[in-house]
């Protein structure tokens, strides 16, 4: 097949904006194509010549993409240079720059998909001394032999950046439209299987029940199930029959993968990172019993000194980091919460209830403490029972809850309602200490509950909006009670009042309406975020218009979901 007629489908579907129109374009573009052809023309029109659950990279930048159209056209620096300037797109400058250099030349060989495809499949092996200048001429000899429109899109493709538009569910709906499939069926097969090369050949060769067939497979990334949010603790747990709850860690979804002693470790997005956890494939062989199995849990990062969880975006780094890998196991020492499981052992568990996935997971694996555990979790309808462990899981510093329907299937891919996130969403507020209260027992010396307050900007004053008690370390504690003790003005019992000076910026579940503090407010599970004092007076604090303002909109989000 001749590179231009793709480069014409290309040229349709960049021009057309509807979703219909473009399905339309690509449904009779697949038809038209042969078995051999299809999977590389599902990958070329999603701006791919690797399946996205392949690692590979291209490795094309923008400057060794002007090096090669100058090489290729002979025009200078300067003149790509402007002309990228007034387009801010490389391929129109190549096609621009094509077009003027074969009026000289007239130079005219034929470009076809597998020469483009095969020729950019090659640039990510070639590693090593002299790799650049051997990745240039590849791209050097596509550009010399295309015309000027190929030249648009072969180097889009090579940057990474086709821009014509074709997301992943009009690519369902086309494959649907051309074979005279189910749409769902597609979306099935991409959920267990997330490979529209393969799943178009399916299509076309085996229709709706070969694509109802499609398995999740070890070693092939799976679509992950996803929450939904819910606007507090006590509406995701009536929303079940039999609710659990489990700690949401505030880290990054780690599917793994386990066939005899290969591991495959993919993110959320499908992104193979086994390189980056050496110690997660070692501790995976260590301490999971099956011979073959597919694990789901949250990995976070954890701080060496105070064995607490890391923010995200240090794990980030590791997940990131492609060099110096041994460093960051010692530097960033991680911890996997497993949450459920897929497969074991030639069994596919998907349509299981999450009660018996729990239990086989327990049972398949030899937890090692702090490092690859079962995320905590409580089975309960009781509300008290469960805020005493959402506050808890708040107070290690973790995101909140997820309630999740034991009677659930594993749905991968949706966002189904099975799972519901609880947790402090609201925009955080900056607040005023204006009292506390002695501790009592272990904490006798210490300030303990602290009264928050905001401003009331009419009267000059400072207005109680709650109660903080939860949250903090003992070190924190102490470092608090050693701030405020000299801003005490008055101590009554173990009540004392404090002086307006320290500002907190304080995350909470939401505010609610309370005859018990001035302001008319209460904040719910109220949590240190961080001391603000140091950039902040109290004069800066947050009004209590800006509560009533928080109030008010988080009426409105709740009376659209529920
Ligand atoms: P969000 O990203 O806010 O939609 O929250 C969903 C994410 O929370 C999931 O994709 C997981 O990465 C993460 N998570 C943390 N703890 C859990 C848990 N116990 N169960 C399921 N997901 C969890």
């Amino acid at each position: 097949m001749d590179y231009s007629e793709l480069a014409d489908v290309y040229e349709k579907l960049e021009s057309t904006s509807s979703k219909h129109g473009k399905r339309d374009i690509l449904a009779d573009l697949l038809k038209d194509t042969t078995l051999t052809k299809l999977e590389k023309i599902v990958l070329l029109v999603t701006g791919r010549v690797f399946p996205n659950i392949s690692n590979e990279e291209l490795g094309i930048a923008a400057k060794m993409m002007k090096r090669a159209i100058i090489k290729a056209t002979g025009f200078s620096d300067k003149k790509i240079t402007e002309e990228f300037k007034r387009t801010g797109d490389l391929g129109l400058v190549a096609e621009k720059l094509v077009r003027s250099k074969r009026q000289v030349t007239l130079m005219q060989k034929r470009l076809t998909v597998e020469k483009v495809f095969e020729s950019l499949q090659k640039l990510p092996s070639m590693t090593g001394m002299g790799s650049q200048e051997r990745k240039l001429n590849i791209i050097v000899e596509l550009i010399t032999s295309a015309k000027p429109k190929e030249a648009r899109y072969v180097v889009r493709t090579a940057l990474g950046t086709l821009r014509i538009g074709v997301a992943e569910g009009i690519l369902r709906d086309a494959i649907a439209k051309a074979f005279k499939v189910d749409a769902k069926n597609v979306e099935h097969a991409w959920n267990m299987m997330p490979d529209y090369g393969k799943i178009v050949k399916i299509a076309k060769l085996k229709g709706d029940d070969g694509l109802k067939k499609v398995r999740i497979k070890v070693g092939t990334s799976v679509q992950v199930l996803l929450c939904e949010k819910a606007p507090n603790l006590k509406t995701a747990i009536k929303k079940f029959e039999h609710p659990s709850l489990e700690t949401k860690y505030d880290g990054a979804r780690i599917q793994i993968h386990k066939d005899e002693e290969k591991v495959v470790l993919f993110t959320r997005r499908l992104e193979d990172v086994t390189k980056q956890f050496p110690e997660l494939v070692k501790i995976t062989r260590d301490a999971v019993k099956a011979k073959r199995c597919i694990l789901d849990g949250e990995m976070i990062g954890i701080d060496k000194k105070t064995g607490k969880p890391l923010p995200f975006q240090q794990l980030s780094q590791r997940i990131q980091r492609k060099y110096d890998i041994e460093k960051m196991v010692e530097e960033i020492p991680i911890q996997v919460n497993l949450f459920d499981v897929l497969y074991v052992d030639g069994q596919a568990l998907l349509d299981k209830p999450l009660k018996e996935r729990r239990k086989i997971l327990e049972n398949l694996v030899r937890p090692v403490p702090g490092k690859f555990q079962f995320a905590k979790q409580l089975i309960t309808k009781d509300l008290k029972k469960a805020e005493k462990f959402y506050k808890a899981s708040l107070k290690e510093g973790q995101e909140g809850v997820i309630v999740k329907n034991l009677d659930s299937k594993y749905q991968p891919g949706r966002r189904v309602g099975y799972w519901l996130k609880v947790k402090p969403i609201m925009e955080p507020l900056d607040l005023v200490i204006i009292g506390a209260e002695w501790g009592t027992g272990k904490r006798a010396n210490w300030l303990s509950s602290f009264i928050l307050a905001c401003r009331d900007t009419t009267k000059s004053k400072f207005l109680s909006c709650g109660m903080m008690g939860t949250g903090l370390t003992d070190e924190q504690f102490k470092k608090m009670t050693k701030k405020l003790k000299p801003l005490i003005i008055e101590e009554r019992g173990l009540s004392v009042k404090i002086r307006p000076r320290i500002v907190f910026e304080i995350g909470y579940e939401e505010i609610q309406r309370s005859p018990k503090y001035e302001s008319g407010f209460a904040l719910r599970f109220p949590r240190l975020i961080r001391d603000r004092s140091a950039d902040k007076g109290p004069d800066e604090a947050d009004t209590l218009a800006r509560l009533i303002k928080l109030y008010e909109s988080q009426g409105k989000i709740r009376t659209l979901k529920t």
